[in-house]
């Protein structure tokens, strides 16, 4: 098989993450916080250790602020229901994800918040991030506690001006939450310098950690209400959660062997570097969009940003019979609505979806060649 699909998750992963997950389940993954003895003691330095990692990783100077959950979608989940309050109103970007868009529209339909969308991208004409900028101005209201946006949209290569709307937020005195679910490994990202306050990742994409654990890292002075209540390893005697994090928002036993992996693909990441990872995986996409223009009925989505997803549709056949086609022929990618509803109505992609193409670092130029050397027979078979 030719993986092309690591929007969704990356695979394989290195050997560093598959021994760093093997080495925990066989040599020393005890419960941390819940043992008096070596092998949970040594799980809580790693653990500590992995929250050190993750939180250099993305320039945040408190290690402590790292909260480990089980993936980008809770911590998304953890953001939004622990920080904010009735009446509360939001602003999200016309590219979100399920992820940011089904809890939001929960918390509305139970007449707990509001939120409106402000227009990031605009597929007849490229938006500054001046123009982004000011599209949040004009929907800020007088209540408006939250910015929560996607870094990099799953469905196309277009990014938001996350520091510019970090710096408008902090003016403003508005909470910003970053969904960096695509963007976490693939681009730099720094909680700091961008004014992020809350940071919401998963561990098995971009990061390349098995599935089963993310983060949320959280600014300064930035203190979510826990999600789920029940034992942290840490002040047992007290009926309520503790009120210092990470323990306040990592109730029950941690995913142990899925942060070690993940503190392993860090240390990957950084050391092949991620500036590296994005011109390798733009240097790929770009390759398949040369090729992917020149076939007749072949419609490409955002074509002109630079990044490492690209989607397609073709008025010749579904998204998905040219999905079967591609998995038939052994190239692994994904098609339909990939859980955005409102990034493909932003795109205009058609009734049936799109294809989705996501090389990662390991794809060659010869895999992409031979991927649009298949699409065009099965759209001129
Ligand atoms: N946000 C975006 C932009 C995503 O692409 C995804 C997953 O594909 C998520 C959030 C949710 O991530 P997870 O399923 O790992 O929780």
């Amino acid at each position: 098989m030719i993986y092309l699909d690591h929007a969704a998750t990356t695979f394989p992963k290195p050997k560093e993450v598959v021994e760093a997950v093997s080495e925990c389940l066989s040599v020393w993954g005890g419960n941390p916080g819940r043992g008096s003895h070596r092998l949970s003691l040594e799980a809580a330095e790693r653990i500590y250790a992995a929250r050190e990692e993750a939180a250099a990783f993305f320039d945040c100077p408190d290690p402590l602020r790292v909260v480990f959950t089980p993936g980008a979608t809770y911590s998304i989940n953890l953001a939004l229901k622990g920080l904010l309050n009735y009446g509360d109103h939001l602003l999200c970007s016309n590219l979100e994800h399920n992820a940011v868009l089904r809890p939001l529209e929960r918390l509305r339909k139970e007449g707990r918040i509001t939120y409106g969308v402000f227009c990031a991208y605009d597929p007849d004409r490229p938006l500054s991030a001046e123009e982004i900028c000011k599209n949040i101005e004009q929907k800020i209201k007088r209540n408006t506690r939250m910015v929560i946006c996607t870094h990099a949209s799953n469905i196309c290569s277009a990014t938001l001006p996350i520091e510019a709307i970090g710096s408008l937020c902090r003016k403003r005195g508005i909470l910003f939450c970053v969904d960096a679910a695509q963007s976490a490994g693939r681009i730099p990202l720094s909680v700091t310098r961008m004014k992020i306050d809350a940071l919401c990742l998963p561990g098995h994409k971009g990061l390349l950690g098995p599935a089963g654990c993310g983060a949320l890292i959280l600014g300064k002075g930035i203190l979510p209400k826990p999600l789920v209540e029940g034992g942290s390893g840490y002040r047992s005697l007290l009926p309520d959660m503790p009120v210092e994090l990470p323990e306040r928002c990592e109730a029950g036993t941690l995913p142990v062997p899925a942060i070690a992996g993940l503190c392993a693909g860090l240390e990957v990441v950084k050391r092949i570097g991620v500036e590296a990872i994005e011109k390798k995986e733009t240097e790929l996409t770009e390759a398949l969009k040369a090729r992917l223009v020149q076939v007749p009925g072949l419609k490409l989505y955002a074509p002109e940003q630079k990044g490492g997803v690209l989607l397609f549709s073709s008025d010749q056949r579904p998204a998905t019979e040219i999905g079967e086609e591609l998995n038939a022929r052994g190239f692994c990618v994904r098609t339909g609505f990939h859980c955005a509803a409102l990034a493909h109505k932003t795109l205009r992609t058609p009734q049936g979806g799109a294809v989705r193409v996501s090389p990662g670092y390991g794809n060659t130029i010869e895999e992409i060649s031979s991927l649009a050397d298949a699409i065009e027979e099965i759209l001129h078979a």
